[in-house]
């Protein structure tokens, strides 16, 4: 059984993410609950039945914060892609500011997305068909795919390392695609905490703006650590990019990234700071500034202020 998934990992050329997707969502087959598709799950004594439903319902869900949280792209040129298209045609059903549950995905709600999926000739042809050149770990056909139970048991036993080992695979291809993107690899895990700074250290930073809104200026003696360059660009908590808001800049200024006189502020203020995290220059500033301006906020966007 190693064998055949040393040889997919082995392959060096991918020419998406699809096909690491699709075994990550394989690796749920032994090991869900009710709620997540568990009826899409055939039981026959060698192998399992499985309703392409069931994967679909996964795939949707790994895509959803790719395209809307982070904003990665899949390709190297500005191109889209067919999961990207079919997010984008279902927004509204689906939401755009969190990723709904896996519960959800698998819910009647949900059926018509997951229908249009699994039609789409890139699952049908693209990914279904060549992942089988790569490890043969199932047969298929338009509906469904038939896995042995020995794979299945595999996938259990070694769950968390193939989940690591598909992540990175993803990751390598999406930095190609996403060179000015800070944390690809991060970006793909299931659950990121968002960590704050700790009270003393944000309490220099508060001091250090003598207790005004960093944005609006006003004072005030309670305010909230906002992300300068949006968390969802830099999913890091530094005291570099952290800034103390009142709570109706901090709402209204969201995953935005501000008017560059407050870039200029903010390397004056970090001038002050002490214990900056290595990387830091008043140039990595910028350029992560400029970045998050062309990868994530939208060139032609308007910039925010308050
Ligand atoms: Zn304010």
């Amino acid at each position: 059984m190693i064998e055949q998934f040393n040889q997919f990992f082995n392959k060096q050329s991918l020419a998406s993410t699809y096909k690491p997707t699709f075994v990550k969502c394989l690796l749920d087959i032994g090991d869900c609950n009710d709620s997540e598709g568990k009826e899409w799950v055939e039981d026959k004594e060698e192998h399992y039945n499985v309703d392409l439903n069931f994967i679909v319902a996964r795939f949707l869900r790994y895509y959803h914060p790719l395209k809307f949280k982070y904003k990665l792209k899949q390709e190297a040129t500005k191109n889209t892609i067919a999961i990207y298209d079919i997010l984008e045609t279902y927004k509204d059903l689906v939401g755009i500011k969190s990723t709904p549950p896996l519960k959800k995905f698998c819910s009647k709600k949900f059926s018509d997305m997951r229908e249009t999926t699994i039609k789409n000739p890139a699952i049908q042809q693209q990914v279904m068909p060549k992942l089988l050149n790569d490890c043969n770990i199932y047969e298929h056909d338009s509906k469904k795919i038939l896995i042995k139970k020995e794979v299945v048991d595999y996938m259990k036993r070694n769950r968390s390392v193939l989940k690591s080992a598909l992540n990175n695979m993803i990751a390598i291809y999406l930095e190609k695609c996403n060179k000015k993107v800070p944390d690809v690899s991060t970006k793909l895990l299931e659950e990121i905490r968002r960590k704050k700074l700790s009270p003393s250290k944000f309490e220099k930073i508060t001091s250090l703006g003598d207790s005004c809104c960093f944005y609006c200026g006003k004072k005030s003696s309670y305010f909230e650590q906002e992300h300068f360059i949006p968390w969802n660009f830099i999913p890091q908590s530094e005291n570099y990019n952290i800034v103390p808001a009142c709570k109706k800049c901090n709402s209204s200024k969201s995953d935005k990234l501000p008017v560059k006189k407050y870039l200029d502020e903010i390397i004056e203020r970090n001038k002050k700071l002490e214990n900056l995290p290595v990387e830091y220059s008043e140039e990595f500033m910028k350029t992560s500034y400029e970045n998050c301006r062309s990868e994530y906020h939208g060139i032609n966007e308007r910039l925010w202020e308050p």
